[in-house]
């Protein structure tokens, strides 16, 4: 039996792996399984060149719990290592640079900086386990052999009479970590981070109903087979020209179990230089809360799960999208500000942007029909990546499309060409129309149609933004919501329209309606417009609006906090109820006629609500009978 001290610099690497890598301990399971796939692969690649002569067969992984013995048990069948081997691979670990390292990198490790391991593989075995054996053959014609430790920096090495080979880890759980020798336990850490490991991993039995035999004599039989936790061969592993749209779609599902909506469609990545990189990523369905998404892209590095945090590799727009990316070329060990100066992985988010625009572009090319149907779904990501990325704006402008409330869906250049002839205005500004609620707009949007006018619905929360960006990119545009002010004055068009009463008449017909109107809310205006429009119109100046919805979704942009809304009441002075109003004596009967003129204009903006709507109802009962 030889006996030795492991060669680390620090004394006891016990409590120093159990402290900084605490929030995470659950990986050891990760790492020893990594560890038992590599050593598979290994010997798989060493009997394909002859270098090793022995059968390779189906070798698969096995994990166990003996809750008596309270012992978690890892075996493989691959390559083994000889007794030499174990001094220079697992005792010689190049651990005298890992104090240095967690010295350096501490501060960052407290805030969870730091993402997944520090590469500490084997070692992160001892966060859960007091000791640690290895028995192991190798391949090789050399008699087994077995290693103890239980963290100190001593070990003892002795053969074994182990006959088959591999390796078998054996974890003495410690007494604060026996969380892990509940079977519920490993199976759900199985599922997180080996779920699609390239060797079958094995994880107790499950029974399986079979029939057997034909027509009468048909009968079911249950046999007992092994309980493999994984998929080998994931669908991002393949060729895309091997995979059906059913399969994308089975793989969906797979990913995410509970997951039952269908995706709308999927992104197959797949490059290897100047950096490797394969995955699916697919555009889900996207609810209205998009802080609730709980099943998000998962990133792999060969094939073994790391984290479901992606921020900073992939570009934030597309943190929305759903899948997986596989890449060996992202480093983990950093902390994630430094992650996003590297240029490896700006090269990966670069990468990403260029296909999932690409994607956008064949779908929208190759069946426009069915990308329109989409739209509403995908509209919010488009929007948003068009916001914070330049690359994807430019892109963009070729597929993102502009819906009408009637149901059509421009492209810019379309836009443009259909509104260019009726909605350009005397300084030669394209005047675009939108609504965001066909609802609520519907009196005002009925107005802009009777005139010919087209008129968008743009209804995501981030619209103002977006409006804000396309207006400063082009010049000659200006987005306007329908209810910004009447009709006829948003496209400065026609010249002014004769007003039917006087300069003075107008004056007067002020003053009366602002004795009725509460001016911090409202300031009314006088317009002369032609007699089919309403008298009384609520409107709501664009800019104002506009501020007010961006300083609420902006977080208090522009410093303000809480704007008050104010709003417009425009007189049309030349609808026959002007001059009613204006020639009317009795005191008593003007004021009704006001107010119910105003709580009409309210009522078309639903603005009219609570106390003014009860009694704007009542006076309407008492105006049926009198
Ligand atoms: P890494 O996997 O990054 O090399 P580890 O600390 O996880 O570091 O493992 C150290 C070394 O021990 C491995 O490189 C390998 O040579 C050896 N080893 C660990 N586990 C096994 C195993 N199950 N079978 C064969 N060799 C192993
Ligand atoms: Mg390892």
């Amino acid at each position: 039996m030889a006996s030795g001290k492991i060669n680390v610099s620090v004394e006891n690497i016990f409590p120093l792996i159990k402290k900084f890598l605490y929030s995470d301990h659950e990986i050891f399971l990760r790492e020893l399984i990594s560890n038992a796939t590599d050593a598979t692969t290994k010997l798989k690649h060493l009997c394909n060149i002859g270098e090793a002569k022995v059968e390779y067969g189906e070798p698969k992984i096995e994990v166990r719990i003996d809750k008596d013995k309270k012992t978690i048990h890892i075996q493989d069948q691959g390559l083994g290592m000889t007794a030499e081997e174990v001094e220079k691979y697992i005792n010689q670990v190049a651990f005298s640079g890992a104090e240095e390292f967690l010295n350096k990198y501490k501060d960052s490790a407290k805030d969870a900086g730091i993402i997944g391991h520090f590469g500490l593989g084997f070692y992160s075995s001892f966060m859960v386990a007091h000791q640690v054996e290895i028995i192991t053959k190798s391949y090789k014609d050399e008699p087994a052999c077995r290693w103890v430790c239980d963290g100190s920096p001593e070990y003892t090495l002795e053969a074994h009479d182990r006959q088959e080979r591999g390796t078998e880890i054996i974890l003495h759980i410690a007494e604060d970590s026996e969380e892990f020798l509940e079977e519920y336990r490993i199976r759900e850490l199985l599922k997180k981070y080996n779920k699609f490991m390239p060797i079958p991993i094995k994880f107790g039995t499950r029974e399986e109903t079979t029939t057997v035999g034909e027509g009468e004599e048909a009968k079911e039989e249950k046999t007992v087979v092994d309980d493999i936790i994984n998929n080998p061969n994931p669908a991002w592993t393949k060729p895309p020209t091997e995979l059906s749209d059913e399969d994308y779609k089975n793989f969906y599902h797979e990913l995410y179990p509970t997951q039952f909506e269908q995706p709308l469609f999927n992104i197959h990545l797949n490059v290897d230089y100047p950096f490797n990189l394969t995955g699916i990523l697919y555009f889900p369905k996207l609810s209205n809360d998009l802080q609730l998404q709980k099943d998000k892209i998962q990133l792999y590095q060969n094939q073994v799960y790391v984290t479901d945090n992606v921020e900073g590799i992939v570009p934030e727009f597309l943190t929305m999208l759903k899948g997986v990316i596989d890449s060996p070329d992202i480093p983990l060990n950093v902390s994630r500000s430094y992650l996003q100066s590297d240029g490896n992985v700006k090269k990966i988010s670069n990468y990403i942007t260029k296909k999932v625009s690409e994607k956008l572009k064949q779908l929208f090319k190759d069946n426009r029909e069915d990308f329109e149907k989409k739209w509403n779904d995908i509209k919010i990501v488009l929007e948003y990546g068009m916001l914070s990325e330049a690359k994807f704006y430019e892109k963009a402008t070729e597929f993102f499309l502009y819906p009408t409330v009637k149901g059509n869906y421009h492209t810019w250049d379309e836009l443009k060409e259909k509104i260019a002839p009726i909605q350009t205005d005397k300084e030669g500004k394209l005047i675009i129309l939108y609504a965001s609620h066909k609802d609520a707009q519907h009196a005002y949007i009925q107005h802009a149609e009777e005139k010919g006018y087209e008129v968008l619905l743009l209804d995501s929360p981030i619209i103002s933004h977006l409006i804000q960006k396309l207006e400063s990119e082009h010049e000659k545009i200006s987005f306007v919501r329908v209810d910004a002010g009447p009709i006829d004055t948003l496209i400065k068009k026609t010249e002014e329209m004769a007003s039917v009463l006087s300069d003075d008449e107008k004056n007067q017909l002020k003053t009366i309606l602002e004795n009725h109107i509460p001016k911090e809310t409202y300031t009314v205006q006088m317009e002369a417009m032609d007699s089919a429009q309403p008298p009384l119109l609520i409107t709501r100046p664009e800019f104002m609006r506009r501020m007010k919805e961006m300083s609420m979704h902006g977080g208090g942009m522009f410093g303000m906090g809480n704007m008050p809304d104010m709003y417009n009441v425009v007189v049309n002075t030349n609808h026959e109820l002007s001059a009613r109003i204006l020639k009317n004596e009795n005191e008593e009967e003007q004021t009704n006629l006001i107010k119910q003129a105003v709580d009409l204009a309210k009522l078309s903006q639903n603005l009219l609500q609570g106390e003014e709507l009860t009694a704007f109802v009542k006076r309407s009962y008492q105006q049926l009978v009198h």
